[in-house]
């Protein structure tokens, strides 16, 4: 055959020039294309092989070698796999094999309707060479052909290509790069070598390099004739779980995370099903600085069949589960996935709810140990990533019920770690619901005065002092069949665990009490949107509640701190008719006074900041001094 020269299909023309402008800022994942195709190459010769071993040509072991020359500014990858043939050449090279062109052109260039699946179905890496190079060439002999019917692929990237026949002893393919001006910084070892490190560390088959040597005559790097492997060539996830030691993934853990310590814990699997997918996953020992922040990216890595991908692939984790680290090796995502189609493909979103239902289930193994020390290790998690998981309740309802039961709270009864279910055991009979106090802190939250008539009837009570908690409790509405119930919301009722003859008493208190309340809501007409008697109280004299549904104090003050206006509900004043304080409103002259004053204490104690705090100064003065 002489040389001849070739049109590219139209659809190749068009998809050339996109790959190359739109993939420009990220032109390094050339060699990750060209390696991955190398690769490739090397698969389908082994899996040829199995019927005809002569295929191997008494060279069976597979490799693929990156050389580069700074005289011809070339880069040429060289495999002994597969190979080519010339009409292999002209038709895989020059025409796009697969169909749906058009729709793949469509998603590069952005249109509305995306779909990974298509690119899925597509192969463009060769092409991507064209974004550093001006020229490729590639020389390429099929495996069990004879030398002579070699073939030289050549191309510009543009229009059209051109193909001769050559003689190549070699068996497989080389793809020489010419470097465009200006891409000479692909022209160094140490620059190559970190490529193939970032993106095709864990491919399997050794990929090779020229040992440089420094030359202190010509006072420059050069290439001995020796190759030695620049990968590790096996990747750790790939393996044989049974034949990984713990240190081995503490190790991959501490490479793949930048952390000194070992992580809590770690799962590995390999799904099969609709989609195929290995899964690494770790949880660090402890917060990085930044847990915080929420558009801070996940810790999780995408590869796809081994070959590396992206960096903190958000579409892989929900948010709330941000600070988990490792990687996801899809069989079915393509190479060329973006993170945009990341986020609308299928699989992928098969990926997340797996992935999520593993960390779930090792943290539930932690958590529900019979070993103390695995206990141990979930109330450490819980102290450093316990106000994040928090995020879950009201953003993963598909996994709300498993949440639940992971939180851990402090209580009247303990400083930390009560569990619903530890709480729902220590229920006592009659009691219907499970009550809780939001608060800005422990301190404030355990001495709130709308815990008195819990504390004296032995009833527990809930602490919540995370800026989540409000949040995620209008997410939440029960445990267990048992409502969750605010102590400072709506009025008390504690059902069965209250006495007929307390109640009664309520009931007369109600009564004699009316005309004092009347002044009072009168007094606080601006301030209180109802006054009552209550029985919730018995050292205080007062204490602020809001109506059921309306936003707490507690909340209001968290929004008003981030810097949102809150619309104000104003709260209700219930007052403890037994109290001494209160009992000396009736017919007294300082009547408003007391009245301002009881609301200010009742907002105090709530933590909450008097608007005017001097006039409460001199109120109480007057009084003292009265
Ligand atoms: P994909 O790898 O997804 O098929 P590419 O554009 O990367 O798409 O490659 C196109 C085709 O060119 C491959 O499917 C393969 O048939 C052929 N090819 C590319 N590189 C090699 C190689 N090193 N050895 C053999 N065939 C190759
Ligand atoms: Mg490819």
């Amino acid at each position: 055959m002489d040389k001849q020269t070739l049109s590219f299909q139209a659809e190749v023309k068009q998809v050339l020039h996109l790959v190359t402008h739109s993939l420009y800022s990220n032109k390094e994942i050339f060699l990750r294309e060209l390696i991955s195709n190398a690769s490739d190459a090397c698969d389908k010769l082994r899996f040829e092989a199995l019927n005809k071993p002569e295929l191997f040509e008494d060279q069976p072991n597979l490799d693929v070698r990156v050389a580069f020359d700074p005289e011809t500014k070339t880069i040429t990858i060289t495999d002994n796999g597969i190979g080519m043939s010339a009409e292999e050449a002209v038709a895989h090279l020059g025409t796009i094999a697969k169909s749906g062109t058009r729709e793949f052109m469509a998603a590069l260039q952005g249109d509305q309707k995306k779909d990974a699946q298509l690119i899925g179905q597509f192969g463009v890496g060769f092409y991507s060479g064209f974004i550093v190079a001006d020229r490729i060439t590639v020389e390429s002999r099929r495996a069990g052909i004879a030398p002579e019917e070699g073939v030289r692929w050549s191309s510009e990237g543009s229009g059209e290509f051109d193909v001769e026949k050559i003689t190549r002893p070699a068996r497989g393919t080389s793809v020489i790069l010419h470097l465009r001006e200006g891409e000479e910084e692909f022209l160094s070892g140490w620059k190559l070598k970190s490529i193939i490190g970032k993106y095709s560390d864990h491919i399997s088959l050794p990929i090779l390099m020229q040992k440089e040597e420094w030359d202190a005559e010509a006072k420059k790097q050069v290439q001995r004739d020796e190759w030695t492997p620049v990968n590790k060539a096996a990747a750790l996830w790939t393996r044989n779980k049974s034949e990984i030691t713990r240190e081995q993934y503490d190790e991959f853990y501490k490479q793949l995370s930048y952390d000194s310590e070992p992580p809590l814990a770690y799962t590995h699997n390999r799904v099969e099903g609709r989609s195929e997918y290995t899964q690494l996953l770790f949880i660090p020992a402890k917060a990085p600085f930044d847990l915080w922040n929420r558009d801070k990216r996940g810790g999780v890595k995408l590869y796809v069949k081994r070959v590396f991908i992206m960096d903190d692939a958000e579409a892989l984790m929900p948010v709330y589960l941000r600070f988990v680290k490792g990687i996801i090796d899809s069989n079915d995502l393509p190479l060329n996935v973006s993170r945009e189609l990341l986020q609308e493909s299928r699989d992928v979103k098969a990926i997340r709810e797996g992935s999520t239902k593993r960390v779930l289930s090792m943290l539930e193994s932690l958590a529900d140990s019979d070993e103390a020390p695995e206990r141990e290790k979930y109330a450490k998690f819980w102290r450093d990533f316990g106000v994040v998981l928090k995020e879950g309740v009201g953003e993963d309802h598909a996994n709300q019920e498993r949440l639940a039961k992971l939180l851990r709270f402090a209580s009247t009864q303990a400083d930390e770690g009560v569990s619903f279910a530890d709480y729902v055991g220590r229920m006592k009979d009659g009691q219907e619901a499970i009550y809780y106090i939001t608060g800005d802190s422990l301190a404030a939250a355990r001495s709130s005065p709308q815990l008195e008539i819990f504390r004296k009837k032995g009833i527990e009570v809930l602490l919540l002092t995370d800026r989540v908690d409000e949040w995620m409790l209008s997410h939440l509405y029960e445990f267990d069949g048992k409502p969750l119930q605010s102590v400072a919301k709506g009025a008390v009722d504690l059902g069965k665990l209250q006495d007929e003859a307390e109640k009664k008493q309520a009931e007369e208190a109600a009564t004699t009490f009316k005309p004092v309340l009347e002044r009072l809501k009168e007094s606080l007409k601006d301030r209180a949107k109802d006054v009552r008697v209550t029985t919730r109280l018995v050292d205080s004299p007062a204490c602020l509640v809001v109506e059921e549904g309306d936003m707490s104090g507690h909340l209001a003050r968290l929004l008003k701190q981030a810097g949102q206006q809150a619309p104000a509900a104003k709260p209700i004043l219930e007052v403890n008719a037994e109290h001494a304080l209160v009992k000396r409103l009736e017919g007294n002259a300082h009547f408003d006074d007391l009245a301002q004053i009881l609301f200010d204490q009742a907002l105090l104690a709530e933590g909450g900041q008097l608007e005017d705090p001097a006039a409460y100064v001199r109120r109480v003065n007057t009084l003292l001094i009265g």
